[in-house]
Parts: C-alpha cells; sequence; structure tokens
C-alpha cells in the first residue's frame, strides 16, 4: 500500500473525532486546488489564531471492540499504518507546500496503550527534533498508557486530549469494554497536574519548557447511550471546575455501525449537540452553573429554544432589567446580550442614559432581548408577559412557516450562524 492509500484511509478514519472541528469538502471538476474529503481540520492555539491541521490517524487498527467506532476490531474496513518517520515526514512535507500549519494526530489501539502511545511520541518526537517542526501539535493521548509516557505527551505536544466519549462508567462498560471510567479520568487528572505545574515553574523560571501550553480538551458522544444533558453537562462543569479543561466538545452519535448495543436513531441528533454546545458556553463565558440551567425535573435541554431563553423565561420575576442600572453578571443572562453587547452597554451608559432604540446599534438581537429590558422605564415586550405568550412571540420570529425537525440539523446550522453574525446568546 504506497503512502497516498494510507493517507486516504487514515484521514477518513480519523473524520469522526470533533475535538479538531472541521474537515475539507469534496467539491468536484477540474480546477486548482482540491478540496479533500477529509484530512484537514481548524483549531485554535493558545493565542487565539485558527490553524489548519492535518488531521490524522497513525492507524485504524484496534485492539478494542468499541460498539459505536469504525475502526473497531470486528470492522472489516481496509486497515493502514504510518510510521513514525511517516507521520513526521508528511506533516513537515504538507507545511513546506503551505497546506497546514500544524498536526492533529489520534490512534486506534494496536499492540497496548503503551506501544500506541510509545510511537506517537516518538513521531512527534521526530517531528520537533529531526525536522525542527515548531508548528502546532494536537495530540491524543491513549487511556491506560503508562504515567511516564503521558507525561511526555505535553511536553512535545500544544494540545493534548484524552477522550472521555461515553458520559458513564455504566455506558463505557457496555459500549466500549475496553475502557474505564478510571483509565479515562486517570491521565486527564495527572494532564492537569502536569500543566498547573509546568505553568507555575515557567512563572519563575522562564526558560523551562512550555507543557500543553494550547491546554487540554476531550470528547463525548451524545446520544448513543440513555445520559440525560443534565448529566452530561454536570460532568462538563466537573471537568472545567476539577480539571481546568479547556474545551469539552459534544459529538452527536453518527449511527455508522449495526450493533445491537446501539440505539436505533435515523440521524445523528445535531440540534440536541448543538443546545449543548451553547448550555456550555453559558457554563464557560456566562457564569451559569448546571444547576441553574437543567434540574432533576427537567434533564434535558428545550429543543425548541437555547438554552439562556429557557432560564430567563423560567425566572421571569428577575425580568425585566433596567440596561441604564443593572450590574454586568445580570445583563449578561438577557437573551439577545451577549458579551460584547454586554460590554458596549456598560461603556455606553457612562456616557448619558440609554434608549431602546439604541441598544440594537450596540449589537443587542432586539427581538429577543425585548421582552426582558427596559430603557429610561420604557419597555418594548408585551403588555402582559407570560412565559407562555413571549414564548410563541419568539417562535413566530425564529421559524414563520415550518416545524421544528427534532434531529435538527438545519435549525442548528442556522442558529449557528446567526450567532457567528451577532455573537449574541
Ligand atoms: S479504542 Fe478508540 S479506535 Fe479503538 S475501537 Fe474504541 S473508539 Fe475506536
Amino acid at each position: 500500500m504506497d503512502l497516498q492509500e494510507k493517507l486516504e484511509i487514515l484521514a477518513d478514519s480519523a473524520k469522526y473525532d470533533a475535538s479538531c472541528a472541521s474537515s475539507g469538502s469534496s467539491r468536484g471538476g477540474q480546477g486548482t486546488g482540491a478540496a479533500h474529503q477529509s484530512g484537514v481540520c481548524h483549531s485554535w492555539t493558545a493565542d487565539g489564531r485558527c490553524v489548519s491541521l492535518l488531521k490524522i490517524l497513525m492507524t485504524n487498527e484496534c485492539v478494542y471492540d468499541c460498539a459505536y467506532c469504525v475502526n473497531r476490531r470486528t470492522n472489516d474496513s481496509p486497515k493502514a499504518i504510518l510510521t513514525p518517520d511517516e507521520i513526521a515526514g508528511l506533516t513537515f512535507e504538507f507545511y513546506k507546500r503551505n497546506y497546514i500549519e500544524g498536526l492533529f494526530l489520534s490512534s486506534g489501539i494496536i499492540v497496548s496503550p503503551d506501544r500506541t502511545m510509545e510511537l506517537m511520541l516518538e513521531a512527534v518526537r521526530k517531528l520537533r527534533k529531526t525536522f525542527h517542526f515548531n508548528g502546532y501539535v494536537h495530540l491524543k493521548v491513549i487511556p491506560g498508557a503508562d504515567q511516564a509516557l503521558i507525561d511526555q505527551a505535553g511536553l512535545w505536544a500544544d494540545r493534548v486530549s484524552v477522550n472521555i466519549e461515553l458520559p458513564s462508567d455504566k455506558s463505557l462498560r457496555l459500549l466500549a469494554p475496553g475502557k474505564t471510567k478510571d483509565t479515562v479520568l486517570r491521565p486527564m487528572n495527572r494532564l492537569a497536574q502536569q500543566i498547573a505545574a509546568h505553568k507555575d515553574e515557567r512563572r519563575s523560571i522562564k526558560t523551562s519548557p512550555a507543557y500543553a501550553p494550547a491546554g487540554q480538551s476531550t470528547q463525548l458522544i451524545i446520544g448513543a447511550t440513555p445520559e440525560t444533558d443534565r448529566e452530561i453537562i454536570k460532568l462538563s462543569e466537573a471537568l472545567y471546575g476539577k480539571m481546568a479543561l479547556k474545551r469539552v466538545y459534544y459529538s452527536a452519535f453518527v449511527p455508522v455501525m449495526k450493533d445491537s448495543r446501539l440505539p436505533a436513531l435515523r440521524e445523528p441528533p445535531l440540534l440536541r449537540e448543538h443546545r449543548l454546545y451553547q448550555a456550555d458556553w453559558l457554563l464557560r463565558f456566562y457564569g451559569f452553573t448546571a444547576d441553574e440551567l437543567l434540574d432533576e425535573a427537567h434533564p434535558q435541554l428545550d429543543l425548541a429554544f437555547d438554552p439562556k431563553t429557557i432560564w430567563a423565561l423560567n425566572n421571569l420575576d428577575k425580568f425585566p432589567l433596567e440596561v441604564n442600572k443593572a450590574p454586568y453578571e445580570e445583563i449578561l443572562r438577557v437573551p439577545g446580550i451577549g458579551v460584547t453587547s454586554a460590554k458596549r452597554i456598560l461603556r455606553a451608559r457612562r456616557a448619558g442614559p440609554l434608549k431602546l432604540e439604541d441598544l440594537k446599534k450596540l449589537g443587542v438581537v432586539m427581538k429577543r432581548a425585548v421582552y426582558f429590558v427596559t430603557a429610561g422605564g420604557k419597555y418594548g415586550g408585551l403588555k402582559k408577559e407570560s412565559g407562555d405568550a413571549i414564548k410563541l412571540k419568539l417562535l413566530e420570529h425564529k421559524n414563520p412557516n415550518g416545524q421544528l425537525n427534532l434531529f435538527g440539523g438545519e435549525q442548528a446550522a442556522k442558529e449557528g450562524a446567526e450567532a457567528a453574525a451577532t455573537g449574541q446568546l
């Protein structure tokens, strides 16, 4: 098998890993340039730059048999393996040709977690030492690998990640019998300790080596097992708090394998994945706790509305807020006002009182915020506000003709595009 064939197999096998979010597309036709079906993804460096990465597996062979995975031992698909020299050489060649700026390297498990980790580390070490490559590297850490190997990962890579995949030990035992909660959480914990220790050391000794400067992340598969959104978001909250994770990625379960242990889904639950990303955003940037967003009686995120709107509708006694007086933390909780517009409101009101008409110019999405704010005592929402009446109005804006599709790829994409354009949740 030549290198090109190996690369096609291994780049294709890597595409289900969401912790490196975007892959290429196929546009067909002839002309200059090629949008490969997979193989290039984008990520953010520690200083916030977006970089394109060669996204590959070292091998798609695996001694484990996770029910949901195309690379599982019992799936009879074409297998390939790259040597450390091939990985380092390919990455450097692609970098020189300006195709990519870095590497995202993951792998199935060959022989044992230790052997797999040794080979991956060797590839990255060669890239750094032999090719003097100083670009971005995201390295997957293999659950169950020896601590000494885990410790090396952060010395060579900018970002490290251990995929939890399934949100509970019970689900891991059911669908990923080779893994346990302990084999996944132990390396995460160790990486968190090492990142913190190296950061401390660099404060006093500037020349000490950087250790995973872009931090660590993980990925959770959504919808393959029965955990509720509340359980998932509480797990993420704990990971951000206890392990100082930079990101938790949520990956809607893609039913690519037939297995009686898997749920019979027609399509990946993309709208649910989107809502989890929104809830996660609220934890990280808006000061919400998991318990504020979901409780025992309401353990699932609403698919029709984003979690911030649902929180506001459940807490109407806290609204409307007077934008000329309310503190930043409360303004941030208004649907339609994001971090940027909340800061703009605070700056603008120092110059003089704000009117409702001013808010749109500050980036506020008034079709949502109007029910939750006053400006100079003026209110532009409904005369007698009730949660249900506001919901109806918001639904009219959101979806004037259609019904909600519960899998919701289009809905998620539409909301994602709107949030990207306005920056407001
Ligand atoms: S260990 Fe990873 S590569 Fe192997 S079957 Fe499980 S999910 Fe797939």
